[in-house]
């Protein structure tokens, strides 16, 4: 993953200079793949024979052999379990790590993946650690794009963004790590997971291994027969619920972008939609799609304050159907 290269050269140099960062916020989109790099630069942190100037560890030491059999004991990973958050007793646990002695490297490291997930309680239970650092301990705090970081938090660590590589370093990328997967996903099908990954590699990686795809294949199919007129709102929306509200969302807006951009002259990125949305732009004006787009807005900020995401997801088709000349929607 070539676009994690600067920030791994980053902690080379600080290596390289004896300086390492306490704290640092790596930040990037979901599924850049900021836990590989997370977990790459532990394995260069601890490694005992790191040749001077590299920024890989050597492999072969002790400490690259735990690193390998994932049981090295001075690296420790806290990330949410089934609550979605971090626990304030996960926060402890570090905390206590910390300040420990490391067992059997010269530093210890800490990754807290994700930092974006931590409640006021355990926010503040960190911030002592952050306050107060060991000097032989590295934490390496993860956050998703978008999610925020308290800014006490933040403040307090090197912030290092990941950027999203761009479309031909991806698609390459994708391509190479699926090639001897049997069957290998054909180069639409990894073309379609990029784009609904947003463009970030790993991400697409776990939409093609999980049933993501076919689900949205389905909410897809459903989403046209409704647009034609031929099955109802509710046997429409029956379709999405598999996919969860937030991936619904995330569909519907990539569809609305998709309406946007083919009004204005461009193609619609989502091929399985192009042909819905040709038919939408010839038809409406651009106002109508802004608001789609307010509505799906609306829908996401609903969310939060726990609405039926049900009726959420019936009351944006119907924002979608109005778009339907109304001689197609009395046909249905
Ligand atoms: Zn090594």
């Amino acid at each position: 993953m070539p676009w994690l290269t600067p920030v791994l050269e980053h902690f080379g140099q600080a290596l390289d200079q004896g300086r390492l960062p306490h704290a640092s916020l790596v930040t990037g989109e979901r599924g850049v793949g900021k836990r590989q790099l997370a977990e790459r630069i532990a394995a260069l942190l601890v490694c005992d024979r790191r040749a001077p100037g590299s920024r890989a560890a050597c492999g072969e030491c002790r400490q690259c052999r735990l690193v390998a059999g994932e049981s090295h004991p001075d690296i420790r990973v806290y990330q949410p379990e089934k609550s979605r958050m971090i626990r304030i007793d996960q926060v402890r646990a570090l905390s206590q790590f910390a300040v420990a002695s490391p067992q059997v490297a010269g530093v210890k490291v800490a990754i807290l993946d994700r930092a974006d997930q931590l409640n006021i309680n355990a926010a503040n239970a960190l911030l002592k650690t952050l306050e107060e650092p060991a000097a032989d301990v590295v934490l390496l705090l993860l956050q998703e794009t978008g999610r925020p970081v308290l800014p006490t938090i933040r403040s307090r660590c090197r912030v290092l963004p990941v950027a999203t590589p761009g479309a031909e370093a991806a698609t390459a990328w994708l391509a190479a790590e699926l090639a001897d997967r049997e069957p290998a996903p054909d180069t639409d099908r990894q073309a379609l997971a990029l784009h609904l990954a947003g463009g970030a590699p790993r991400l697409a990686v776990e939409l093609l291994d999980s049933e993501f795809l076919m689900q949205r294949d389905t909410a897809l199919e459903a989403f046209r027969q409704f647009m034609k007129g031929a099955i109802t709102v509710a046997a429409a929306a029956r379709a999405f619920r598999e996919l969860g509200h937030e991936a619904t969302l995330n569909l519907m807006e990539g569809w609305a972008s998709d309406l946007a951009r083919v009004m204005a002259g461009g193609e619609a990125r989502d091929p399985g939609i192009a042909e819905v949305v040709r038919y939408l732009a010839t038809a409406n004006p651009p106002w109508r799609v802004q608001q789609l787009v307010d509505a799906i807005r609306d829908s996401r900020r609903a969310l939060v304050n726990n609405v039926s995401p049900e009726l959420e997801t019936d009351r944006l088709l119907v924002q979608w159907r109005r778009l339907m000349p109304v001689r197609k929607r009395a046909a249905g």
